[in-house]
């Protein structure tokens, strides 16, 4: 599966624990992440993580683009509630893009720790056979 991690400034630390915590699980998986999230993800953990543009500068977009194309499955993203964003437009139109196509999308981490084990147990399998199917119709 391709899974996007994403968290705002004062949630770093948060996602920091959480993909530590669920690196046996994360690992076997394509990750791809936001520039700065990304960063202290891969020095925290070692995990191999495709990093896009800073959010600010347009990461949650490329992310966004991701998904659009049927390529991302999954969305963790730790957002800050109580701050506000520069790029607030670009966060409610990666999450609008979640809800067009059908992507598992958990925005705190008592939801990404629902999602993560919920992957692992394979209840996410849907989504490739889902993908295979729309393969074969192209
Ligand atoms: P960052 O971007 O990982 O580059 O900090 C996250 C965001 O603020 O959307």
């Amino acid at each position: 599966m391709n899974i996007a991690l994403i968290a705002h400034d004062k949630k770093k630390p948060e996602i920091i624990t959480f993909t530590t915590a669920y690196q046996n699980i994360l690992e076997k998986h394509q990750l791809f992440a936001t520039g700065t999230t990304g960063k202290k993800i891969a020095d925290a953990t070692g995990l191999s993580i495709i990093r896009f543009q800073s959010g600010p500068l347009g990461g949650d977009q490329q992310i966004g683009s991701k998904i659009a194309d049927d390529q991302m499955d999954m969305v963790i993203f730790f957002r800050d509630p109580l701050t506000a964003q520069p790029h607030e437009p670009d966060i409610t139109a990666l999450l609008r893009l979640c809800d067009v196509h059908q992507i598992p999308v958990a925005t705190n981490l008592a939801g990404a720790e629902i999602m993560i084990r919920a992957l692992d147990r394979g209840d996410f399998n849907w989504r490739k056979v889902a993908k295979d199917e729309r393969n074969q119709v192209e």
